[in-house]
C-alpha cells in the first residue's frame, strides 16, 4: 500500500511565513530573507513527510500568497496594471495580491473569493481579450529541483487548467473556451519540462469538477485534457479532485489517458457509487481520499479500511490519500500545551494526519488488520463514549416542532407594530455592530487575559469605550445605535468562549488568505449556555441613550461554519444546539429591555453545498430553520435584524426571506448593487440595508457618493423598506475615517429623506 497527500500547510508551524512576509511588506527584511524562511518551511515539510513514509510528496503546494495567483503568473495571465508598475517579479506578484500604493502608482488588489466550500480565499485571476496564455514562469520547476537537490523525489502539484479557467473572471468578450487551446499547450509544455527534470508524477488539481457541469463544461474539460495528455512526455498525470464527487464527468474521466485519478471519499457522497456503477479502469492508479483534509478528528480506521476493501473489489492499484489538501487544518498538535491528552488523543492536525497515513499503510500491509495493535487502539478510541453530552439540550432539540420555528404574528403585522413602536425616520441609519478595535482595546484585552489587568478594571475600560461609542453615534446622528463590540476579539470566538461545549487551541492556525490565519474553535460536546453572554453590555449601552440600542449576537449557522464541527453528530443537530443557546440570549436581551436584536449570519452563504441538488436537503433545510428558532420566541414589537457579509445570495433569495428577520443588512457596495434587481424581482419582503459604502478600504466615501448609492437603491427598493448603513462591521477601520464616513452617511440619508418625504 502506498500513501500520498494532496498538499501541506505552507504557513509554518508557528506562522513563520506570515511573519516573514509581513516584515517584507514593511520593508524590514529583504526578498532573500523571505525566500530563506520559505525554503526552510518547504524542506521541513518534506522531511516530515519523508519521516512518515509518504510515497507521493507534493511540491509546488507552497505559495507566498495563494496558488491560484501563482498559476495566473505561471500562465502569464497578469493584468497590465500590475506589470506596468515596473516592479520586480515578487513585488508585482504582491501588488496583484494586496494592491500597491507608492511612488510607482496606485492599484487595487485583484478580487478575492472563497475557495469552494472552505474558509480559504483565493485570488481571482483576471482575463481580458489581450491576455496571452503561455508558460511564463518556472516556479513548479524550481521547487521540484529544490526538493530533488535535497534528496526528496516529489510530485509537483498544479491547479488544473479546467479549474483555473473556471475560476478566472473574464473582463472582455473572450470566455474560457477561447483560451482552452493556449492553456492546454502551456500545461502540456510544463508537464513535459517537469518530466525532463525527472518528475515521475504530476498532479493536476481539479476541484471544479465536483461542481455542477454543463455540456460545454464537460467539453472544455475533455478537450483540455486530451491535448495535455497527448503531450505529457515521460511523466504520469494524476487528475486530483476534491470537495465532492465527480458525478457529472466520471465516465469521461475514466476514458481519458490519465495515469492516476484522485477521488474524495469523505465529502464525495457518490464517489463509491460511481466506481460501483462504472468500474475503475485497469492500468490506472486510484488515489483514494480517505483521511479528511478539512477536519481535525482522528481518522476512524475501521471505516477507512472498509472503504479500501470495497474499492479493492474494483482495483488493486490504490494509493491512500487525504480527501483534500491539508492546507485547511492546522499544522500540528505539538504546540498545544494547554489541551489535556483526554482531548488531544481525539485530534489529528496535518502532521498527525501524516502519521495516520503511515499507520494505515502499516495496518493494511500487516495482512491481519484485526489483530494489528494500531487498529485495535484506534477502534477503541472511536468506541469510547466522549464526555460532553447534555441530556437536557438533546431532549429540547429533539422535541422541536414547526411551531418552535415559526415567529408569530406574521411579518406584515409585526412590521406595523414595530413602526408604531420605534417611529424611526424614513431611511433609518445604523451600523453593523463593531466600532474600530484600536490598539488600546487590544492591549487591554491582552492585559486582562494575562492577569495584568483585573476583571474590574477591564470591565470599566470596556464601559468607557462603550460610553464614548454611544456619544459618538449620538453626535453623528445615527438612528439605531450599537455598543461597539469592544468586549469581543472575534464574533465566533467570543461566543464559543461563553458557551459550554467548545474547545480552544493555542497555535492551531489555518490560513484564511495571504498572510491572514484564523484559529477556529472546536465543537467538542453538546452546546449550552451557562449564563447570559452579552446582556450586561447591551443593557449598559442602552442606559446611556434614548435611541434604540441593538443587541448583537452571532447566529448558529455562522458559529458552526467558522468552527471545526463534530463528526459524531450531524451538523443539523449541532446547529440546533447552538440555536437554542443563542435563543436563550435573545430572550434575555428582550426581557432586559433591548428592543432591537441583530443576529449575524455572516457565514450563512459560504457553506452552501457546491451542487445545487444538495442545497436544500444537505443545508438550507436545517440552516434556515435553525436561524428561525433563534428568534421565534420574541414579542411582535421586538425587531430582529440579521447581517450577511456577502450579497451573493441571488440564487437563494427566497430562503433569505424565509429566515423571517425584520431587517437584513448586507454587503452590496463592492458588487455594484447588482443584488438590488434580484430583490425587486422577488418582491423581497424583509426590510433591507444594502451597504452604502465599502468598509474594507480606509477611503472616506463622500456624502454625494453615498447619496447616489441611496438613489440607486430607491429605484429598486420601496422607500419604506430601505435602511442606510455601511456594508460590514467597522472593527478593522481607524477612528478618524470611521467618524468622517458615518457623518457623510447620515448627511446623505437626511438629504434623501428630505427629497422623498
Ligand atoms: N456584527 C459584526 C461586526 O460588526 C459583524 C461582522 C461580520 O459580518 N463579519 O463586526
Ligand atoms: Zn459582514
Amino acid at each position: 500500500m502506498k500513501t500520498s497527500i494532496i498538499g501541506y500547510p505552507r504557513i509554518g508551524e508557528l506562522r513563520e511565513l506570515k511573519f516573514a512576509a509581513e516584515k517584507y511588506f514593511r520593508a524590514e527584511i529583504g526578498a532573500d530573507e523571505l525566500e530563506k524562511t520559505a525554503r526552510q518551511i518547504r524542506l521541513y515539510n518534506y522531511d516530515l513527510q519523508k519521516a512518515n513514509g509518504i510515497d507521493f510528496i507534493p511540491s509546488n503546494d507552497f505559495s507566498y500568497y495563494d496558488n491560484v495567483l501563482d498559476t495566473a503568473f505561471l500562465l502569464g495571465a497578469v493584468p497590465q496594471r500590475y506589470t506596468q508598475l515596473g516592479l520586480g517579479t515578487l513585488d508585482t506578484y504582491f501588488a496583484a495580491a494586496r494592491g500597491y500604493q507608492g511612488e510607482k502608482g496606485d492599484v487595487k488588489a485583484l478580487a478575492m473569493k472563497k475557495w469552494f466550500n472552505t474558509n480559504y480565499h483565493y485570488i481571482v485571476p483576471e482575463i481580458d481579450d489581450d491576455t496571452q496564455i503561455k508558460l511564463a514562469g518556472t516556479k513548479p520547476l524550481d521547487l521540484y529541483k529544490e526538493a530533488a537537490d535535497a534528496g526528496v523525489q516529489t510530485k509537483p502539484v498544479l491547479i488544473g487548467p479546467y479549474t483555473f479557467l473556471k475560476l478566472a473572471s473574464y473582463k472582455g468578450a473572450k470566455q474560457a473556451a477561447d483560451l482552452a487551446e493556449d492553456t492546454a499547450a502551456a500545461y502540456g509544455e510544463l508537464v513535459q519540462k517537469l518530466a525532463a527534470l525527472g518528475a515521475q508524477w504530476v498532479q493536476l488539481d481539479e476541484p471544479s469538477l465536483v461542481k455542477d457541469m454543463t455540456a460545454e463544461d464537460i467539453d472544455l474539460f475533455v478537450s483540455l485534457y486530451k491535448k495535455i495528455l497527448a503531450a505529457k512526455g515521460g511523466a504520469k498525470v494524476l487528475l486530483q479532485t476534491y470537495f465532492g464527487d465527480v458525478r457529472d464527468c466520471y465516465e469521461k474521466i475514466i476514458s481519458l489517458d490519465l495515469d492516476g485519478i484522485g477521488l474524495d471519499f469523505t465529502e464525495g457522497k457518490k464517489s463509491l457509487g460511481l466506481i460501483g456503477k462504472y468500474g475503475f479502469p485497469k492500468g490506472k492508479t486510484l488515489f483514494a481520499g480517505v483521511v479528511n483534509g478539512k477536519n481535525i478528528w482522528r481518522n476512524d480506521y475501521k471505516k477507512t479500511i472498509g472503504i479500501i476493501r470495497e474499492l479493492e473489489k474494483y482495483t488493486q492499484d490504490i494509493v491512500i490519500s487525504t480527501s483534500c489538501s491539508l492546507l485547511h487544518v492546522p499544522c500540528t498538535l505539538d504546540n498545544e500545551t494547554k489541551l489535556s491528552e483526554e482531548y488531544k488523543k481525539h485530534f489529528a492536525f496535518a502532521k498527525e494526519k501524516l502519521g495516520e497515513l503511515a499507520q494505515l499503510k502499516e495496518i493494511l500491509d500487516s495482512g491481519d488488520v484485526q489483530s494489528s495493535p494500531l487498529y485495535i487502539h484506534n477502534t477503541a478510541l472511536h468506541s469510547e463514549k466522549r464526555a460532553g453530552t447534555n441530556d437536557e439540550v438533546r431532549a429540547r432539540t429533539a422535541a422541536l416542532t414547526e411551531g418552535d420555528l415559526t415567529r408569530l404574528p406574521q411579518f406584515a403585522q409585526r412590521e406595523k407594530i414595530q413602526r408604531e413602536r420605534f417611529s424611526l425616520p424614513l431611511f433609518p441609519t445604523t451600523t453593523i455592530g463593531s466600532f474600530p478595535q484600536t490598539s488600546d482595546v487590544k492591549s487591554a484585552r491582552k492585559a486582562y487575559r494575562t492577569g495584568e489587568l483585573s476583571q474590574k478594571d477591564y470591565e470599566s475600560f470596556i464601559k468607557d469605550k462603550i460610553a464614548q461609542c454611544v456619544a459618538l453615534q449620538e453626535e453623528i446622528g445615527l438612528d439605531v445605535l450599537v455598543h461597539g463590540e469592544y468586549e469581543r476579539n472575534d464574533m465566533v470566538e467570543y461566543f464559543g468562549e461563553c458557551l459550554d461545549g467548545f474547545l480552544f487551541t493555542e497555535k492551531a492556525w489555518v490560513q484564511s488568505y495571504g498572510t491572514r490565519c484564523v484559529k477556529p474553535p472546536v465543537v467538542w460536546g453538546d452546546i449550552s449556555r451557562a449564563k447570559p453572554m452579552t446582556v450586561r453590555w447591551s443593557v449598559y449601552a442602552q442606559s446611556l441613550t434614548d435611541k434604540p440600542m441593538k443587541g448583537m449576537l452571532t447566529g448558529p449557522v455562522t458559529i458552526l461554519n467558522w468552527s471545526f464541527p463534530r463528526e459524531d453528530i450531524s451538523l443539523k443537530e449541532s446547529a440546533f444546539q447552538i440555536a437554542l443557546a443563542i435563543r436563550e440570549e435573545v430572550l434575555d436581551l428582550e426581557a432586559n429591555g433591548i428592543k432591537i436584536i441583530q443576529v449575524d449570519e455572516a457565514a450563512l452563504r459560504e457553506k452552501l453545498p457546491l451542487r445545487k441538488a444538495d442545497w436544500k436537503e444537505d443545508y438550507l433545510d436545517w440552516a434556515i430553520p435553525a436561524f428561525r428558532f433563534v428568534h421565534s420566541g420574541v414579542k411582535p414589537e421586538t425587531q430582529i435584524h440579521t447581517h450577511m457579509c456577502y450579497s451573493e445570495f441571488a440564487d437563494i433569495i427566497t430562503y433569505i426571506d424565509d429566515m423571517d428577520a425584520d431587517v437584513i443588512t448586507f454587503e452590496a457596495s463592492r458588487s455594484d448593487l447588482t443584488i438590488l434587481d434580484v430583490l425587486k424581482q422577488n418582491d423581497f419582503r424583509t426590510q433591507v440595508g444594502p451597504g452604502v459604502y465599502d468598509i474594507h478600504s480606509p477611503r472616506v466615501p463622500s456624502k454625494d457618493e453615498i447619496k447616489k448609492a441611496i438613489d440607486k437603491m430607491l429605484t429598486r427598493i420601496p422607500a419604506r423598506k430601505l435602511w442606510v448603513n455601511p456594508d460590514c462591521g467597522l472593527k478593522t477601520r481607524g477612528t478618524t475615517e470611521t467618524a468622517a464616513s458615518l457623518k457623510n452617511l447620515v448627511s446623505a440619508a437626511r438629504e434623501a429623506r428630505n427629497e422623498n418625504s
